[in-house]
């Protein structure tokens, strides 16, 4: 290829989503000069935030203790304490709605435009991205890059043919969907085998699927590995037509999500469906029932917090070790059948057979250790010049906004440093 045919460029992004954007907004920004081009492989650029909330958007979320905000991320939490004090969810907001994007805290402390279109977020991103001048390229997939005396070199395939670029410094924001591995191998850069996380749970049990659409506020359940401490979290559950969904099961999964990879995804849960109350307390409230309402059938005085379908599978379950059934009357209800129903209502054992196919807000444990950036900058311990942001580095959230918010923090902190570390300062 001649040199002719050879594009330049400061700043290459490799990947148009969240996070390249912010990015090369960022770097723009800090470095109104300098030539700055993201290289998107598809057609279509931040076709994540697209989809991302049920199309809503879900951009961030209103956690501004950066201290609390570190425990929404099962892996390396620790390290992104400082970072988030650097650009966290106020910063997101502040930069959202100074360029005229209106935002809503929901009850739950999730951030959507008001719009309830990620389009909104989309159009912002766009109008800011053409207003500094960054250039965008579409269609154009980095095949291979290499480190060269003055940067880098970059091999691109499109419909047109194949480029060649130059960059002084390369920001890789490729996603955790394997397009960033392929290309980082063989750079020396210490990477974490990929794992999905936030799924939900297969569950092989018919009369669990038929209770499809039922939900319950607030869950406990518990993961039991085969080795290893036990992981609990808490939130709304939902019973799908194969299996259990809903916040308590997608951050069980975020959390177990290597644990569960290893184990390939069979493991043992023990659900508490009513944890505001103490196993003690609901042996009193099943006592009190049965003496309140003896000629009433078990099945038609349900917990409060136990919708009644799944009462009737409960107490069917259930009913067949204790000897009883859902139709048995409260006053015919053996005392210790009670006992035993209390125990089995705070620690109810269910297996898991696998990892839901449908994906729920799907992301990826894994990509670029941590351990190997310079966290003050996501650049690459072993590389200068090379910056990885996003969901290609290890770094993955619960359900929440949290996925974006560290797509805008890593990405506008790499954009502020990019032609800034050592490695170019001097020209
Ligand atoms: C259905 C769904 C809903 C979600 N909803 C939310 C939500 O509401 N809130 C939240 O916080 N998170 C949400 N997430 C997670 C969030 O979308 C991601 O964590 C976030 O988009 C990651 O941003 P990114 O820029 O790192 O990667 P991506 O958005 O995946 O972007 C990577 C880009 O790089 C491109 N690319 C890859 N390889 C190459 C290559 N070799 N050359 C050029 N380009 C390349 C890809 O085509 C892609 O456009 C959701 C995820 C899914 C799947």
């Amino acid at each position: 290829m001649s040199d002719a045919a050879v594009q330049k460029a400061d700043v290459i992004v490799i990947g148009g989503g969240a996070a390249g954007f912010f990015a090369a907004l960022s770097a723009k920004e800090a470095n109104p000069t300098a030539h700055v081009v993201i290289l998107e492989a598809t057609n279509h650029t931040l076709a994540k935030v697209k989809i991302s909330g049920g199309g809503r958007c879900n951009v961030t979320h209103a956690c501004f203790d950066p201290a609390a905000l570190v425990a929404s991320y099962p892996r390396a939490h620790k390290t992104l304490r400082h970072l988030f004090t650097q650009f966290g969810p106020a910063q997101t907001m502040e930069w959202f709605q100074s360029r005229g994007v209106r935002l809503k805290t929901e009850v739950d402390g999730r951030l959507f435009p008001v719009t309830d279109d990620s389009q909104t977020i989309i159009d912002c991103l766009q109008r800011e991205r053409i207003q500094l001048g960054v250039a965008l390229r579409t269609g154009e997939r980095v095949q291979n890059m290499i480190p060269t005396a003055s940067g880098f070199s970059l091999e691109t395939e499109s419909m047109a043919g194949s480029t060649r670029w130059q960059a002084k410094a390369v920001i890789v924001a490729t996603g955790g969907s394997g397009g960033g591995y392929k290309l980082l191998e063989g750079l020396g850069l210490l990477m974490v085998s990929p794992a999905p996380s936030l799924f939900t749970f297969k569950v092989d049990d018919a009369d669990l699927h038929a209770l499809q659409g039922v939900s319950v506020q607030h869950v406990v359940g518990t993961l039991i590995p085969k080795e290893g401490k036990p992981i609990i979290q808490e939130g709304p559950l939902l019973v799908t037509h194969w299996g259990l969904s809903g916040p308590c099961i997608l951050r069980l999964s975020a959390w177990g999500a290597r644990l569960l990879h290893e184990q390939q995804y069979q493991a043992q849960l023990r659900l508490n469906w009513w944890p505001e109350l103490t196993q003690d307390a609901i042996r009193e409230w099943l006592l009190a029932t049965k003496q309140e309402h003896p000629k009433q059938q078990a099945v038609n005085q349900s917990p409060p917090a136990i919708p009644k379908r799944l009462w009737e599978y409960l107490l069917t379950t259930h009913g067949k070790q204790a000897n009883y059934q859902p139709s048995t009357l409260w006053g015919d209800m053996p005392n210790k059948a009670l006992n035993l129903l209390a125990e089995a209502l705070v620690r109810w054992p269910i297996a898991v057979s696998g990892k839901g196919v449908f994906k729920e807000e799907f992301v990826t444990a894994g990509g670029v250790a941590t351990a190997g950036l310079n966290l003050k900058t996501y650049e690459a311990k072993a590389l200068p010049g090379l910056f990885v942001v996003g969901e290609a580095v290890d770094v993955d959230g619960i359900t929440g906004g949290f996925n974006f918010q560290h797509a805008w923090t890593s990405g506008w902190i790499a954009g502020q440093s990019v032609l800034k570390t050592p490695s170019h300062v001097k020209g």
